[in-house]
């Protein structure tokens, strides 16, 4: 008998499920609410400009993109970052500080860039020196990356290095940030060699080298003509038959084993397997009169609002030199913006060569009520901030608002076990998965592996359905 397949939403997890699921012969159909796919990846081509509105790019290292975007023939246009200008500036006390030479994510691994820091104290330094000898926790239960941070490398670095490096890439505070669902590799090093530094510089040395024939990759990479490319990869692989826009599902019900699916619109039709991609306080929604308990559950899981806004300039009107890929400001700064790429440094073909685009950051864990300011306000915020922070006082040529509330899942410590309990109880419904940013990674890489699992999973049950 053949089985049928739903997946809800049209995120990038879903379309890296319905991608294995298409490879496999598959049968199967994705419902989306909104009238164009991808989720989060949104990418607008305006006078010659490439712009983000949300994620910019994807990490190799996370080699489950990679994988996407092989299995849908674009490996030829995959994009480095222009690392002749990598470089991460921090601001701190009315000054752009380079960060350290060495330092990943928030451990140092050189001393000599460390010691000449302008951004670190004395004392701060020896501080993260000290982490060497401090002797790894000894109990297995979960704490914020604050606590984590604080007792590792000092409060310093915490508040310097690792609060707008790492609490930036998941827009949220680091004072409830579970360290073991955000960060497991840190848990890990300090199990394994007593120290974060130690561990690290192991890593590094262990580095796999690049192969002469395999692609040239950088830390962070992108597509040519931006993420969206991505998503329209996946939707011609998969075919635009099998994609329902301005689908708003509204339940998910059981009935005689199978699920309902109804729409707004009226529509409704029974599925064997239903893969929901959507934010888990949407799902909560969607199986409510199917399961309370893990409807409840999933409302427990927390998000986040930000809004970036992308400023367009003349290059000539840009009078200050700058450096790096741009700059992160830390919370105890207390400024309005938390991070700027120049995004048209970074990746090539984001602007005509004549121009410069520039993107910062607003919200997150950070004056997160500025993302429900109207569009010019926003400009103005960060045009005055652009100004304080980086000396930029040229006016912008346009400037684009995005804005994502409830954007980014925050892991909150005790995620992983809630999350567990979530799994539990999904066990009670055969057939039904979730996948998505809300579980188990919200980078784009965890998000692929999550729609990969589903698919192999249910690969895998109708494979032994068929013997
Ligand atoms: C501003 C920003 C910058 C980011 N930068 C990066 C980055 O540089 N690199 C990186 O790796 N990650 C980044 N991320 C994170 C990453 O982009 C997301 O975690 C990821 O794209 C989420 O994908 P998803 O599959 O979980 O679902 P989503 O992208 O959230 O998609 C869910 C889909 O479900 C649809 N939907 C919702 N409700 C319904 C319904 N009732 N019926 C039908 N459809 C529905 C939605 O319209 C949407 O299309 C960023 C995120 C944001 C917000």
């Amino acid at each position: 008998m053949i089985k049928r397949i739903a997946i809800i939403g049209s995120g990038i997890s879903s379309l890296a499920c319905a991608v294995v699921l298409k490879e496999a012969g598959f049968d199967f159909v994705i419902f989306e609410k909104e009238k164009n796919i991808g989720g989060k990846i949104k990418t607008e081509y305006e006078n010659n400009f490439i712009i983000e509105a949300g994620p910019d790019s994807y990490l190799p290292e996370k080699f489950w993109s990679v994988q996407l975007i092989k299995k849908i023939g674009l490996e030829n246009e995959m994009l480095c970052s222009n690392d002749d200008h990598k470089g991460t500036y921090i601001y701190s006390a009315g000054k752009l500080h380079p960060l350290p030479e060495g330092v990943m994510l928030m451990v140092p691994t050189m001393i000599m860039p460390l010691l000449k820091s302008s951004l670190i104290s004395w004392a701060g330094k020896i501080r993260m020196g000290l982490e060497l000898f401090i002797p790894p926790k000894k109990d297995d239960s979960d704490e914020s990356l604050a606590q984590f941070v604080t007792r590792r490398l000092g409060r310093e670095c915490l508040e310097k290095i690792a609060e707008p490096l790492v609490a930036g890439i998941h827009t949220s505070n680091p004072d409830n940030m579970s360290v073991k669902a955000t960060f497991p590799r840190f848990i890990e090093m300090e199990k394994k060699y007593g120290s974060l530094i130690k561990g690290m510089v192991k890593a590094m040395k262990n580095k796999p080298q690049s192969q002469p024939n395999t692609k040239k990759m950088t830390y962070f990479m992108s597509l040519k003509k931006g993420m969206a490319e991505l998503v329209e990869g996946c939707k011609k692989f998969i075919g635009s038959d099998k994609i329902l826009t301005d689908k708003h599902v509204i339940a998910i019900n059981k009935e005689n084993g199978q699920y309902k699916i109804i729409t707004e619109d009226g529509f409704q039709d029974r599925f064997d397997y239903v893969i929901i991609g959507t934010p888990s306080y949407i799902t909560a929604e969607l199986i409510k009169d199917m399961d309370e308990n893990l409807s409840s559950m999933l409302k427990n899981i927390e998000w986040s609002s930000s809004a970036t806004i992308s400023l367009a300039y003349k290059r000539g009107d840009i009078k200050v030199n700058l450096k790096g890929f741009g700059f992160i400001v830390p919370r105890i700064e207390n400024r309005r913006i938390n991070a700027c790429t120049w995004s048209s440094i970074k990746w090539s073909y984001r602007a005509p060569d004549d121009y410069i685009l520039i993107r910062s950051f607003v919200g997150g864990g950070h004056h997160e009520e500025l993302v429900n300011e109207d569009d010019e306000k926003l400009i103005s915020i960060v045009r005055e901030e652009l100004e304080e922070i980086a000396k930029i006082n040229a006016k912008p040529v346009f400037g684009k608002v995005y804005r994502w509330q409830r954007g980014m899942p925050k892991y909150t410590v005790g995620h992983l076990d809630r999350i567990e309990e979530i799994y539990k109880s999904l066990k009670t419904h055969k057939g039904l998965l979730l996948i998505g940013c809300s579980y188990k990674g919200i980078g784009i890489g965890d998000c692929v592996k999550s729609g990969f699992d589903a698919a192999n999973f249910i690969l895998e049950e109708l494979k032994a359905f068929k013997d």
